[in-house]
């Protein structure tokens, strides 16, 4: 079984075309800017059947156009690596287009059973200053590399998705220190920068715990333009979604 903490249909913020998006129970990290901190604890959410949120996806397939597919968010997809495996054959029978949307901090043989099953990974990375990534996240950043790097070995195509939040994630060094890493991947298609949010800063009121980067302003817009600038010296695909 499989614990789901909620579905997004006619999804298009989250891969390519058209998706279902499904929300996944539970992660490791601790983003102080976690907009879906309801997802963190691993005994929340709902036990579901694979055949359950393949029947929903098989129902939506119509929708999906040529592009479009099933993408698994939360939390944190891979933490449920062995549970989603077959549910990813029974999606690719049905000849359905997989994504996962992953912060990369898991590493084991059943998540690379699950990474090479996907279609399409788009790898979070938080940060490339180990120790601000700690801050962050509660982890370093070395697995999330890692990661990076056995999809470059084998192959499997991936995107970067890479939120801007000021005075934590916004540094120059840091954004030369990703272009430099990441550069001469050649499975990387497509590079994302997403603005920072304050949306789920309301759930943290509602769960009893104290949203920690109260006070945080959003990006300007100079702020986004001078961070796509600096990337857009190592990628030929930038976009600020
Ligand atoms: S990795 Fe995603 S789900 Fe996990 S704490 Fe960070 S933002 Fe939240």
């Amino acid at each position: 079984m499989i614990r789901v903490h909620s579905y997004e249909s006619l999804g298009t913020y989250d891969g390519p075309g058209i998706r279902l998006v499904v929300f996944l129970q539970g992660c490791p990290f601790r983003c102080l800017y976690c907009a879906n901190p309801d997802t963190i604890g691993f005994d929340g959410g709902h036990l579901t059947a694979p055949e359950e949120i393949l029947r929903r996806a098989v129902n939506e397939q119509p929708f999906f156009g040529k592009k479009g597919g099933v993408t698994f968010s939360g939390g944190e997809p891979t933490a449920q690596a062995k549970e989603l495996l077959p549910l990813f054959r029974m999606l690719k029978e049905n000849g359905i287009h997989i994504c996962i949307d992953t912060n990369g901090g898991i590493r084991n043989g059943y998540v690379e059973k699950l990474l090479s099953l996907a279609d399409l990974v788009l790898l979070d990375i938080k940060e490339m200053d180990p120790q601000r990534h700690k801050k962050l996240t509660g982890q370093d950043n070395s697995r999330v590399l890692e990661t990076a790097q056995w999809m470059e070995k084998t192959g499997k195509p991936f995107w970067l998705r890479y939120v801007l939040v000021p005075g934590l994630t916004d540094f120059t060094e840091d954004l030369h220190a990703l272009g430099k890493h990441f550069k001469d991947f050649n499975m990387l298609q497509k590079v994302d920068i997403l603005p920072y949010h304050t949306l789920g800063a309301h759930k943290y009121e509602a769960l009893g715990k104290e949203y920690q980067l109260k006070g945080t302003p959003l990006n300007t817009s100079a702020q986004l333009e001078e961070a796509k600038s600096i990337l857009e010296g190592y990628f030929n695909v930038v976009t600020v979604c």
